[in-house]
């Protein structure tokens, strides 16, 4: 036994987290722990003690602060796989544009879309978009979100996107969240250059350049009708992997155009949407031990009536991982909703979007050793919700933020309400 805890708590109704070697295949996403009358310790930012309060009295010391968490169930801090987070500018006149049924490829085609937010990101200042930035940081953080990934993918040129990672970068410094930054230079088809000239831009000039400045660790490309065919991704996949940049693939959003094929040939650690994943694609990401990451909020605002199929997934022994794709269309950093609507939309049973959205979105992110699940030496990371079990939890995921969320064994929000960001 070591020294005494620095923080413990006690008395829980439900402790509920996934538990050892991520990510978690098929049906082991479904056996998640729950531990009634739950328990745990915190020394400095890590747990040192997760079971049953019975056995915490050893942790506690004179200093230690006990909180009592009657009636509570905690959950581990959600880890969300998937984000456009970084943007500035107004597009909610897309919205519209949805529900009269207007396919997206036509929008872009239009010049809006993406290309409206590439321009809105090039008039504004670093520190408008490093502001607004910060503020939906803030926000996921106080629905209960501890680490983040966001993708670059605005600035559609070498220099746009080293903007973006910077400016991530500096975000990632200064925010208490985990924050993880992806290269995603093959978000569209820049208007202003030959489109192969860009991909050799960004394989010659760009990769080179996050690599040495050590701007992130993933690369991610958008493989789908008017966006990038397979084979301009694996290229550039191919070509960022060598520099230590681990691909990732947005696949089969729209149509079967490539992404699963791209995502086995690089060998991505996730290929994400897979709304019209068919069951030969599901055995080959299946083969090749791809995480699938669904973003059921996404589909619902982007492609109403159309989600990916969970259960054939997990049939096929996927590991799934889940994220809520917030973008400047999809308003949704809320990791509670995002697992209720998993479960309606995909079909996750409740164990399973848990997992999903703990432990294997943190595996996607590199980040299992640290980050995902309850247990003793990793980081003090949890949620705490006033509610006696977590399927109660799950009913009520479109009304509930998390009454207490703990960072590195900080309380940092409590009833929605940010107290720290800063780390
Ligand atoms: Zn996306």
């Amino acid at each position: 036994m070591g020294a005494p805890a620095d923080l413990a708590i006690r008395g829980a109704s439900q402790i509920v987290t996934p538990v050892g070697p991520a990510p978690k295949y098929g049906r082991e996403m479904e056996r998640v722990q729950v531990i009634e009358d739950g328990g745990l310790a915190v020394k400095g930012r890590k747990l040192i003690y997760v079971g049953p309060s019975s056995r915490l009295g050893d942790w506690i010391g004179p200093r230690t602060e006990v909180v009592d968490a009657t009636g509570y169930t905690v959950l581990p801090g959600f880890v969300d796989a998937h984000t456009h987070l970084i943007y500035t500018g107004d597009r909610s006149p897309e919205l519209k544009y949805r529900l009269k049924g207007i396919p997206y490829q036509a929008v872009l085609e239009a010049g809006e879309g993406i290309y409206a937010t590439k321009w809105y990101v090039e008039s504004a200042d670093d520190e408008t978009i490093y502001r607004e930035t910060m503020a939906r940081l803030d926000l996921a953080l106080s629905r209960g979100t501890t680490s983040i990934e966001i993708k670059s993918g605005y600035g559609l040129s070498v220099q746009g996107e080293l903007r973006l990672l910077r400016l991530i970068k500096s975000l990632q410094r200064s925010h208490i969240m985990k924050v993880v930054p992806t290269l995603l230079a093959l978000h569209a088809v820049p208007k202003e250059v030959e489109r192969r000239t860009y991909i050799e831009q960004v394989v010659q000039e760009l990769l080179p350049k996050v690599s040495e400045e050590g701007l992130a660790g993933f690369q991610d490309a958008f493989v789908d009708q008017g966006a990038f065919t397979a084979r301009e991704a694996i290229y550039a996949l191919k070509a960022g992997r060598e520099l230590g940049l681990v691909p990732r693939v947005h696949a089969h959003e729209f149509s079967r155009e490539g992404g699963v094929r791209t995502a086995y040939e690089v060998k991505a650690i996730s290929a994400d949407h897979l709304i019209y994943a068919f069951s030969d694609d599901i055995r080959r990401l299946s083969s090749a031990r791809v995480v699938g990451v669904l973003l059921p909020a996404s589909s619902l605002v982007q492609r109403p009536g159309e989600h990916a199929k969970a259960r054939g997934m997990i049939e096929a022994n996927m590991a799934l991982a889940l994220g809520t794709d917030a973008n400047p269309v999809v308003k949704v950093c809320n990791m509670l909703f995002v697992m209720g609507l998993g479960c309606l939309l995909n079909g996750l049973y409740p164990e399973e979007a848990i997992t999903a959205a703990t432990l294997n979105a943190a595996y996607v992110l590199g980040l299992a050793n640290t980050k995902g699940s309850l247990e003793a030496g990793k980081d003090a990371d949890f949620v705490m919700y006033e509610v006696k079990n977590y399927l109660q939890l799950l009913q009520q995921f479109a009304e509930r933020v998390p009454d207490y969320v703990y960072c590195g064994g900080r309380l940092v929000a409590e009833k929605g309400r940010l107290l720290i960001r800063t780390s």
